[in-house]
């Protein structure tokens, strides 16, 4: 039985359709939204669109921006020749928080996975290894310690020692399976400086 009109029920399925939000928490938003200021709705709705629209890939690192080149490549105080790999936008905003990493960044967008069908052409792979034509020192591959994370690690070392641009791998401080965007920023810290050479 449809307790709420077809319009609420629309607003509660759309809502719970969005991930980690689950029918309750789609309720309770849905009744909240109904009872915000319409101003205030129009700016969330519009907020949403806009961002939609205007968030694309950074040139250079590939991480999600609304500018041609993110603010972390074109800042002038980051080392571009120190390049941390990363599978997502997520990831970066964590190690971005320790306010400790002075290098740059690369993000994949996901991870390779032979059980999943994504393979090395399915992630930002190509876009580093044109990167690193130019003057690079460091390569640091935080790629999580899953199976997938792993997999993604020993593949991009594979691929870089021949240039003989120095490759690392973080610390396994980090515990198996757990997303970096979940672990405190001291683990994420101590992961970075206890990183070991591949
Ligand atoms: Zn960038």
């Amino acid at each position: 039985m449809d307790y709420y009109g077809s319009q609420m029920s629309r607003l509660i399925e759309q809502l719970s359709s969005l991930p980690g939000i689950g029918g309750k928490s789609a309720q309770r938003l849905a009744f909240h939204i109904i009872h915000m200021p319409k101003e205030q709705v129009e700016q969330l709705a519009q907020t949403i669109t806009e961002a939609r629209e205007n968030v694309r890939y950074c040139s250079v690192c590939c991480t999600l921006t609304d500018q041609e080149v993110c603010p972390i490549c074109s800042n002038p105080a980051r080392d571009k020749k120190t390049i941390m790999v990363v599978e997502t936008t997520r990831d970066l905003a964590a190690y971005e928080k320790t306010g400790k990493y002075e290098g740059v960044y690369h993000v994949l967008h996901g991870a390779i996975s032979p059980m999943l069908g994504v393979g090395p052409g399915d992630i930002r792979l190509k876009e580093l290894m044109q990167r690193l034509q130019g003057e690079v020192n460091e390569v640091i591959i935080a790629t999580n310690s899953s199976l997938e994370g792993e997999t993604t690690a020993m593949y991009i070392s594979k691929l870089i020692k021949p240039t003989g641009i120095k490759v690392s791998r973080i610390a396994s401080g980090v515990p198996v399976g757990g997303d970096l965007e979940y672990i405190d920023e001291v683990t994420l810290l101590r992961a970075l400086e206890g990183r070991v050479e591949l």
